[in-house]
């Protein structure tokens, strides 16, 4: 086995808030005790806020016997520390390498190109792609599909100087709603900064000045809770911006080869479900792979596609009613029902295969259920 990696680590990933769920794999896998080590931010839930109301959901008070916590990291130091461990258990990283070229089929071939411009022909048993946005199989094969999801825009960088609230729950990743359509991300790290993000559709953007420290800071005062928190940090790098981030792809799956992670779907950050996706993802294909090349039939579509796509789904629907406001009209409705906001806590857990539960199992008539009640009592 190999990996050939474009960038060289540490280098900068968004995408740093995990699910509970996503402790399960990194056990799987051997690694969780290496990420625990690192002393990074414990996560045990996520707070909503409106203006002056607030949501919390604590993952101790999920419904079934998921993991109750998981972090929040900064990504180019968990990513590297991921990659040392996975070097340390025999598997080679070659940093500084594209992959510039893929056949796939039944003896599935790579060009991968060094830094310094040679080229190598790499032959392969079975391909993983996962390059998330490089996305290097979709575009080859042509496998790129539009998301279902409209193009939304994210600004985002680090800060120093965030005023953080007192108390046991200090450092739980903040989500704010400026607007329906335009959310805000507070995720603290433990070593004292605090990465800051601004999801909107890209038009919204435009009435600010185009300089992004400036077009940022101004996002920023544009929320007064947002603003009472952050308006005196220190940005520790100028903001970046990206745009249009949610992909899909035909298929995940073919002779050779399967897809990954982003290089297979995206579907949107509100839920910080990015990470446990692609590890889930990851664990899955690891499973078939190995069975197929031991001499299995593998059902991939069954055992691979289908499985992730249930999950996603799960998501979708939260997603979708976020971005529609029926998921702000669940989180502050009064007084709230706490055995359902235990089952829909489990599902933003990450645990969006557990069919024992009915926000997984039915997520759609669930929600549009527990919706029409909400209405109908006007609470
Ligand atoms: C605005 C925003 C906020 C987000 N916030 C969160 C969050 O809070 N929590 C969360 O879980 N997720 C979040 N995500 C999603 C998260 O970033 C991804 O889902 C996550 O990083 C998993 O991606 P991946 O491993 O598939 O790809 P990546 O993390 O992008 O890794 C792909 C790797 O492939 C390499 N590569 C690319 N092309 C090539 C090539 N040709 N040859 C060799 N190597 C190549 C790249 O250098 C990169 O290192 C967010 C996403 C966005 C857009």
């Amino acid at each position: 086995m190999a990996i050939f990696e474009r960038s060289r680590f540490p280098r900068f990933s968004i995408g740093e808030s995990l699910l509970p769920a996503c402790s399960d794999v990194l056990r799987e896998a051997g690694l969780f005790d290496l990420v625990e080590a690192q002393g990074y931010q414990v996560k045990t839930g996520a707070v909503f806020v409106r203006g002056e109301e607030r949501c919390e959901f604590d993952f101790a008070q999920q419904f079934g016997d998921g993991a109750t916590w998981t972090w929040q990291v900064p990504r180019a130091e968990f990513d590297a520390v991921l990659a040392d461990g996975v070097r340390e258990r025999g598997v080679p990283i070659f940093f500084e390498h594209t992959v510039t070229e893929v056949e796939v089929g039944d003896s599935p071939r790579l060009t991968v190109q060094a830094e310094d411009g040679t080229r190598d022909a790499v032959s392969a048993r079975f391909i993983v792609d996962a390059s998330g946005t490089g996305r290097i199989l979709p575009r080859l094969l042509e496998l790129e599909e539009p998301s279902d999801q409209p193009v939304r825009q994210a600004m985002f960088t680090h800060v120093r100087g965030d005023r953080r609230p007192q108390g046991p729950n200090s450092g739980r990743i903040v989500i704010v709603i400026h607007r329906q359509d335009v959310w805000i991300w507070i995720i603290p790290f433990s070593d004292g900064r605090t990465s800051l993000g601004v999801v909107a559709p890209p038009e919204w953007f435009e009435s600010f000045p185009a300089d992004p420290t400036a077009r940022l800071r101004a996002a920023i005062h544009a929320d007064p809770a947002t603003h009472q928190r952050l308006a005196d940090t220190e940005f520790l790098f100028e903001p970046r911006s990206t745009i249009g981030y949610s992909t899909s792809a035909k298929q995940l799956f073919g002779e050779g080869y399967c897809l990954v992670g982003n290089a297979g779907e995206f579907l949107d950050p509100v839920f910080s479900s990015g990470v446990t996706l692609a590890l889930v993802c990851a664990s899955r294909a690891s499973d078939a792979i190995i069975r197929q090349l031991a001499g299995e039939t593998v059902d991939w579509q069954a055992d691979y596609s289908d499985y992730m796509a249930r999950g996603v789904d799960t998501f979708r629907t939260f997603v979708n009613a976020w971005y529609d406001g029926s998921f702000h009209e669940v989180c502050f409705a009064r007084p709230s029902n706490e055995k359902l906001k235990a089952m829909i806590c489990a599902a933003l857990a990450g645990y969006v295969w557990n069919l024992e539960n009915p926000f997984v199992r039915e997520h759609k008539r669930k929600l549009n259920q527990l919706l029409r009640v909400i209405r109908a009592t006007g609470r």
